[in-house]
């Protein structure tokens, strides 16, 4: 009985590893066609200032409408496209629909919202990255301060000779940076300090902990004021509730992004939005 038992437990394992190996493939050799195919849009997640109210910018996130599968996450599919290469035309394939966007949504309200636009370490690899970026610029007409490239530690601590020379060459063209889930990756301080950085965004894990877990609620204050010393504006990320907001404000966190305010949506639905953002004062115990 037990080895029937047994058995079937592997039987059935052995069925889920299976599923999972058969949606790789999948994903994989569909991918290839996927942009041929239109298949990929961008959507925009709002990114508030926190002492005005104001909608300041919002991060590009690719979103795949997959024939058979629906909509794959991109946790699901970027990995798997880093692997294969292929992210080195879908990365490009969103920058340029990034920049085009924020271009259209500048020059329809007169404004200066920044595009946030995430970046991997392949892309970072590859020869031309930098080429690649002003070209987009200069064809999308985007002004250089107005994009912000979102990269992660182990971007950073993969190649560091090269990521900084690559980093100070767009810097120069007036691109800003941000390290992406900042605090979940392995990157010291001291290596941090060599590189053109702008913004620290705080991991959601943390901002989750806020008033739930002490270490967690510690970790953001410190990187709140680790920014401050180093004079680079702070945005938290997965900002959920309103008592994560207020902590966030009273601590002197510069911005905010997450469900609490909206989450990522279409373009037409995110110039809807656009439109009719009224900022709200906060309060006045709120402010810094
Ligand atoms: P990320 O860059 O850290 O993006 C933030 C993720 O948190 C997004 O998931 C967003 O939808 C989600 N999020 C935002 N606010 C909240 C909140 O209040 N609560 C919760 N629970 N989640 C929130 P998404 O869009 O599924 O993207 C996942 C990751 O995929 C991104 O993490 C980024 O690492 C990667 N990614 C997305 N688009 C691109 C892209 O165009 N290029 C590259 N290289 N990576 C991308
Ligand atoms: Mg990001
Ligand atoms: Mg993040
Ligand atoms: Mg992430």
């Amino acid at each position: 009985h037990a080895k029937a038992a047994v058995g079937g437990r592997f039987q059935f394992f052995r069925e889920e590893m299976n599923q999972a190996a058969t949606e790789r493939l999948l994903i994989e050799s569909s991918l290839r066609q996927a942009l041929a195919r239109n298949e990929f849009r961008v959507f925009y997640q709002p990114q508030l200032d926190l002492a005005s109210g104001r909608i300041k910018g919002m991060e590009a996130l690719v979103r795949w409408r997959h024939p058979e599968l629906g909509i794959v996450s991109p946790a699901r599919f970027i990995p798997i496209a880093e692997e294969t290469g292929q992210i080195i035309d879908i990365g490009k394939w969103v920058l340029r629909e990034a920049c085009r966007q924020a271009r259209e949504w500048n020059a329809d309200a007169g404004s200066a919202l920044v595009v946030a636009v995430n970046v991997s370490a392949k892309q970072f690899e590859h020869g031309c990255f930098a080429t690649q970026v002003r070209q987009v610029l200069e064809e999308t007409g985007l002004p250089a301060h107005q994009l912000e490239l979102e990269i992660t530690e182990s971007v950073i601590m993969d190649r560091p000779d090269h990521v900084v020379s690559v980093m100070k060459e767009l810097r120069e063209l007036g691109v800003r940076f941000s390290i992406d889930d900042f605090g979940t990756g392995y990157s010291s301080l001291s290596q941090l300090k060599r590189f053109p950085i702008d913004t620290l965004k705080i991991d959601q894990s943390f901002t989750r902990d806020i008033g739930l877990d002490e270490g967690g609620t510690a970790i953001t204050r410190a990187v709140i004021a680790l920014g401050h010393s180093l004079r680079l504006q702070v945005v938290a990320e997965g900002v959920e509730t309103t008592e994560q907001q207020r902590f966030l404000a009273q601590h002197g966190c510069h911005g905010m992004q997450g469900y609490l305010f909206s989450r990522p949506v279409e373009p037409a639905a995110f110039g809807a939005l656009l439109s009719m953002h009224v900022p709200s004062e906060l309060p006045p115990e709120w402010q810094i």
